[in-house]
């Protein structure tokens, strides 16, 4: 079974890995988001590319859900020494050396999609890791400070603001002159099973769906689209996914962002048992719909979620 999946960074790398578990001959194909890249040192960052890798790969610091085991910020502090910023994102040592990696290829001319392949030959994630694209995308958010408006960096508004403004749009800049990286469109086309991780909707499978060709390409495709809601009780699991949402005019409950989704992308939606009163208006929008439990408390737990994913794919399959 050839199952796609497009993902962000924490939300999409725990499910893989329960999707591993739940799937173990299936063909894994992961569509992951780089609009959270970021040039930081003279550094090429792709933080969701990462975690989904290290995830899969036994290198996650399991706790924070992001960065590397067993790190030391040793380079961070030498470089805040010199006054070199910015200090709000954590690069620990051995991260760095990934970001070298990439960044000395792609300063020899590969593309980001053969980069990720040759860092993937040492974490085995035992997924095909594509990026969306090897063109460059940048997800801004715009803000609204003491008045004036403003863009800022996606990473700026998570990770430096904690998103404690309100996003009053948020913009995937480059996405429309985008293509999609070698291989997304044919894996798509050929998946048995599409499906979207409880990951952002809007930032991490929103922008990923914004690259000219990739929505397209999954409406049209044979396989039947399952997701699974990140959101649960009306609210995101973790993170501050109810901001992102509210910039699109999204409210934050499952069966708002599966209409956000929508028929013309979804075959089938998973809420979670908290949820279970969401399903008659899912169900009503078209969009076939179960309860079942959606919090990745363990592998297990994680992996029943993908038993179920796979199970509505096959009931809807047309
Ligand atoms: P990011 O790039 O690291 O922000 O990760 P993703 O976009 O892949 O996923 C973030 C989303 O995952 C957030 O909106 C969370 O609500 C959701 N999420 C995290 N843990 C869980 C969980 O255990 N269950 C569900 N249903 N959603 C989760
Ligand atoms: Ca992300």
């Amino acid at each position: 079974m050839r199952i796609v999946v497009l993902a962000g960074g924490i939300g999409g790398a725990r499910f893989l890995r329960g999707l591993k578990q739940a799937a173990p001959d299936a063909e894994i194909t992961v569509v992951g988001n780089t609009g959270d890249d970021i040039h930081l040192f003279g550094l090429k960052v792709c933080p969701d590319l990462d975690t989904v890798m290290y995830t899969l790969g036994g290198g996650i610091n399991e706790e924070q859900g992001w960065g590397r085991t067993d790190e030391s910020f040793t380079v961070k502090e030498e470089l805040a020494a010199y006054g070199v910023g910015p200090e709000w994102f954590g690069l620990g040592d051995r991260d760095f050396a990934t970001h070298i990696v990439r960044t000395q290829m792609l300063a020899a001319g590969y593309p980001l999609s053969a980069v990720t392949e040759a860092l993937c030959a040492r974490w085995q994630p035992g997924v095909r890791l594509l990026p969306m694209s090897d063109d460059r995308v940048e997800t801004h958010v715009a803000i609204e400070v003491d008045g004036e408006r403003r863009a800022v960096h996606f990473q700026e508004y998570w990770v430096k603001l904690r998103a404690s403004v309100d996003a009053k749009a948020v913009v995937p800049v480059g996405a429309e002159a985008a293509k999609p990286a070698p291989g997304v469109l044919e894996a798509v086309a050929e998946a048995d099973v599409i499906l979207f991780p409880p990951s952002n909707p809007v930032v991490s499978v929103g922008t990923i769906l914004a690259v000219p060709g990739i929505r397209e390409a999954v409406a049209a495709a044979g396989a039947p689209v399952v997701g699974l809601s990140p959101i649960v009780g009306d609210a995101p699991v973790r993170g501050m996914a109810d901001k992102v949402l509210a910039a699109v005019g999204v409210e934050s409950t499952a069966a708002a962002v599966a209409l956000h989704y929508g028929t013309g992308l979804l075959d089938g939606w998973l809420v979670d048992t908290v949820d279970a009163g969401a399903v008659a208006d899912v169900e009503a929008a078209g969009i076939p719909c179960r309860a079942v439990p959606l919090m990745m408390t363990d592998a297990d737990a994680t992996a029943a979620m993908a038993r179920a994913a796979l199970a509505l794919a096959e009931e809807v399959r047309g």
